[in-house]
């Protein structure tokens, strides 16, 4: 019995190694701050509650210093969120490793992101072998965001700037869509465009209040949503007409 539990164990390991390790060995080269990311997974995340392998080996991964202003790096691995610029924010760690655990991401599934702001959530979910996909509607950020992923080794994700209210039809289905900005209502097209069986974390509510942490996913077409916990996020903008 123990020795077949170890074998899967050991297996699994090996399987995770060779999903991340490419990963782990691009971006973790000349860092400093792996003992501050250990940290961060120990005390912040692991501790409320987030269990996923592949979801903490992403965020052991990720040099979330190289995604905030250079001033604020020393603050990167705090417990919550910092400014980014554009009166934007990269969420707090926690709600980060808590979205992505959710949305149960990894090699084979595509993943759509509405709101790309530094890229940090976007690479986190590219760290575990996801294909991702992310909108974000100010085009400074998404030219600042794609250039810093690139350099990072996360060349693979796709960004564009535009209002992800409407989603990416040409790439659509997607296994997930992950929500980072908080709309006042689920965006249709998000909907339409989520896979059967698929997944969609995203905070609903109105801007400036406590908002709604929504997942809601797709079964034989029909659509089923849950109500997680209470969150803040920066407001979901509309383009103008
Ligand atoms: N996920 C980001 C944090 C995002 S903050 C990170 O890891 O850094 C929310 C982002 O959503 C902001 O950058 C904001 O400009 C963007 N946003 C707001 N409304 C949007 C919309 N309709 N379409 C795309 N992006 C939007």
């Amino acid at each position: 019995m123990h020795i077949r539990r170890d074998s899967t164990c050991s297996a699994l390991m090996i399987a995770l190694c060779f999903v991340l390790l490419p990963w782990i060995g691009s971006v973790a080269a000349d860092d400093d701050r792996a003992g501050d990311r250990e940290a961060m997974v120990k005390e912040q995340i692991i501790t409320r509650g987030v269990k996923d392998p592949t979801t903490l080996a992403a965020m052991r991964a990720v040099p979330r210093h190289l995604f905030v202003p250079a001033s604020l790096a020393p603050r990167a691995y705090q417990d919550r969120p910092l400014p980014i610029g554009y009166g934007q924010t990269i969420s707090q760690p926690a709600i980060v490793a808590f979205m992505t655990e959710i949305i149960n991401p990894g090699p084979g599934r595509k993943i759509l992101e509405i709101g790309t702001g530094s890229g940090y959530q976007a690479a986190v979910l590219a760290a575990t072998g996801a294909q991702v996909y992310t909108i974000e509607i100010i085009p400074q950020l998404a030219a600042s965001a794609a250039a810093r992923l690139k350099k990072l080794g996360f060349g693979d994700v796709a960004v564009k700037t535009a209002d992800g209210y409407y989603g990416w039809p040409e790439q659509a289905p997607f296994d997930a869509i992950i929500v980072t900005a908080a709309a006042e209502f689920i965006p249709p097209p998000l909907i339409e465009q989520l896979a059967e069986a698929g997944l969609m974390i995203i905070p609903v509510g109105s801007p400036y209040f406590v908002q709604t942490l929504m997942l809601v996913q797709k079964q034989n077409g029909k659509v089923i949503s849950n109500n997680l916990m209470p969150v803040r996020f920066v407001p979901f903008q509309r383009a103008e007409e």
